[in-house]
Formats: structure tokens, sequence, C-alpha cells
């Protein structure tokens, strides 16, 4: 049989075969670390057995885990936490404004509404022609405002006096709603933004930090198999040894 490369565990310096162990060059910086956390002396070079080193790559996937959750744990607990926040309600800016109104601005609103609309044009032009066909002409014996219908003109005049700061009124409660529907925008804007900014940082640690620490411990348990593989080999290579041995035992009796 050709002479088997042999190595001494750093735990309890027992002479092990090279493929019954791993040298710490081979090993993951994490568990290489933990090792080193335990044994300061120890080199690259050095060797330790599968039985040893399972200890330490179970306290590794066990690390990773745990650091995992507790990373998940504290963004949720921010995100739940941006979420509930509600310094600021929204307003219901239609509502609001229907149940502060007093009776002068209601009726503004309906001059105002009335004023804009072309069934006031319609009336307002009839109402005019009316007026002058019926003062020129002196239908029905009336005639109190005779060309150039001076009374005309000074209606005219009154309405448009009146008129216009109604519709001011009427346009700054307008403005009013702009503002308030803006601040509402406003703040519903920066708490989606807070929640993106966390939203981000979820993300951000489930690339950087959950998914390689599950590639890892994929790779440790694959490692772990082996061994376990090799251990069920060497098993099953001593039984077989035995057996052969009890029947030369049999046979030369
Ligand atoms: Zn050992």
């Amino acid at each position: 049989m050709a002479e088997e490369k042999t190595a001494i565990c750093i735990v309890d310096h027992q002479v092990h075969m090279a493929y019954d162990g791993s040298f710490l060059s081979n090993l993951e910086t994490g568990t290489r670390n933990l090792i080193k956390a335990d044994y300061p002396k120890a080199k690259v070079t050095d060797f330790i057995c599968d039985h040893h080193l399972l200890k330490y790559q179970l306290t590794r996937v066990d690390g990773m885990i745990n650091s995992d959750m507790k990373q998940t744990k504290k963004i949720n607990r921010r995100l739940t936490k941006a979420m509930q926040s509600d310094d600021y309600d929204i307003v219901d800016v239609n509502d609001s404004l229907k149940k502060s109104l007093t009776f002068g601005q209601r009726v503004s609103d309906a001059v105002a509404r009335f004023g804009g609309s072309w069934g006031f044009i319609f009336i307002f032009i009839f109402v005019l022609v009316a007026w002058m066909i019926v003062n020129a002409l002196s239908l029905f014996g009336v005639h109190f405002d005779p060309y150039p219908f001076i009374l005309l003109n000074l209606a005219l005049s009154c309405i448009a006096a009146i008129q216009a700061p109604i519709i001011m009124m009427s346009q700054n409660r307008a403005a009013d709603r702009d503002r308030m529907n803006s601040e509402n925008d406003y703040h519903v804007n920066l708490k989606s933004e807070h929640e993106l900014r966390i939203l981000h940082a979820k993300l951000d640690n489930l690339t950087q930090n959950e998914l390689p620490h599950n590639l890892e411990i994929q790779k440790l348990q694959i490692q772990i198999l082996g061994q376990i593989r090799n251990e069920l080999d060497d098993l099953q290579a001593n039984q077989e040894l035995q057996n052969t041995s009890k029947s030369d035992h049999q046979t030369r009796e």
C-alpha cells in the first residue's frame, strides 16, 4: 500500500489521514476566523480533522442565520414603525371646506358658478334685447328708459361692480383648496419616500448579506455531507475487514 499523507489535528494533536480533515488554508474565512479565535497561534498550514471541524462549521452556520435574522427583524421593525406613524392626518379637502363655509361664502360660490355659465350669457342677452326693444318701440306703452338707455347703463355698471368681488371671493376659496391639496400631497410623498428608503435597505440586506450567507451555508452543508460520507465509507471498510477476519478464523478451526 502506498504511503498516505498524514497530518496532526490542531485540536487534540492526534495523527489523521490528510483526507480526514482540512488545512486551514482550504477553509472559508468565517470558519477559519472561528478556529483562530480559539487557537490564536493557528497558521494557514495547520490541519484540523473533520470531527473537530464540524463543531466550527455548525457554529458558523448558526452565527450567519442569527445575524441575518437579527438584521431582518431590525429592518422590519423600522418599516412597521414608518408605516404606522401617522403624525399627519390626510385632510379630506372637499369635506373640510364644505363644513367651514359660511352662508355668504356659499352664496358667492353659487353666484360665481351661475355668472360663469352659458345660461347666464343667454339670459343676459335676452334681458338686454328685450329692454332695448320695449323702450325703443314703446311697446305696451312703456318707455321708462328711452334711447340711449342711460338707466340700462347704470344697471349694467352696478352688476359688474358687484360681480367682480363676488368672483374674487370664490377664487380665494379655490386657492385655499389648492393649497390644502398640495399640503396633502407633500405629506403623502414624504411618507412614501421614507418607506421606499427602508424597502431599499431591506433589498440591500437581502442581496448583500442573506443571499451570500445562504450560498455559504449551502457550501458548508455539502462539505459536512461529504465528511459524513467519508466516515460511512470508513465504517463499511472496517465492517468488511472484521467479517473477513472472522470467516478466516472459522475456516482455520
Ligand atoms: Zn481532531
